[in-house]
């Protein structure tokens, strides 16, 4: 330090991936752990269709056929979520970007507000076992937990370890077809950002098909060292 005045900016960091490769569930454990917002567009836009916003009545039929939705209605969900005051501590993007032209647009939001990318982690993972991964999971309809037939059951069946509530939810996205496409997707439009992180110096990699936690374990070290 050379006595200048540091001025601390919010990190963001980016979680790459297909889709099933642990994006939320560790984007979540990334809020709870280190008090960062997650920022998951998926979920973003899902409570827009909810919710019958024009946004939300555009990209419904796009998301039920496994597409990506439009950059336009993407960056302009995401911008205005970004602006909000708790995203101040710092952001785990989960699912955005997707494509180079919002990976385009999120540099330039960031250098307008003084930021930059922290870290963009590549979760890597064996296309095979998405689709079983995908297939069997659900999350907990009050607090958003995410379990799985398999590898990440309720403790009783049909309840929440976490609060207690006994409405499971399945998205109406996570079916065979549905996620075959969303694959196909993956490869074709987000790949490419891996070589694009790399080449701007912030991607890091982590071998995501171990245990949960131990996954969770090397992410948290590297969030905590990219962070600082
Ligand atoms: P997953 O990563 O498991 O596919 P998400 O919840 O991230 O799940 O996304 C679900 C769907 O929402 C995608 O298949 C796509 O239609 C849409 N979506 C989410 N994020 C984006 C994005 N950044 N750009 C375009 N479409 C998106
Ligand atoms: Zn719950």
């Amino acid at each position: 330090m050379d006595g200048a005045q540091v001025t601390a900016t919010a990190p963001v960091f980016i979680l790459l991936g297909p889709p099933g490769a642990g994006k939320g569930t560790q984007a979540r454990m990334l809020q709870d752990a280190h008090g960062f917002v997650q920022l998951s567009t998926g979920d973003l836009l899902r409570a827009a269709v909810a919710a019958g916003t024009d946004a939300g009545k555009a990209a419904k039929a796009v998301m039920e056929a496994g597409g990506l939705v439009s950059d336009d209605i993407v960056i302009a969900i995401l911008k205005d979520r970004l602006t909000d005051e708790d995203c101040a501590r710092g952001v785990i993007l989960d699912g955005f970007p997707r494509t180079t032209g919002q990976a385009e647009a999120l540099d330039e939001l960031l250098a307008e507000a003084g930021q930059h990318i922290n870290a963009a982690i590549s979760l890597e993972v064996d296309d095979a076992a998405m689709v079983a991964r995908i297939s069997g999971r659900f999350t907990c309809g009050n607090c958003g937990e995410g379990y799985h037939d398999v590898h990440k059951p309720t403790a009783v069946l049909g309840t929440c370890d976490k609060c207690g509530n006994t409405h499971m939810k399945r998205r109406a996205d996570d079916n065979a077809e549905t996620v075959a496409q969303r694959l196909t997707e993956y490869h074709k439009k987000t790949a490419p950002l891996i070589a694009y992180y790399e080449g701007k110096g912030v991607l890091q990699s982590l071998d995501a098909m171990g245990e949960i936690d131990a996954i969770t374990a090397t992410l948290s070290g590297m969030v905590r060292e990219a962070a600082g």
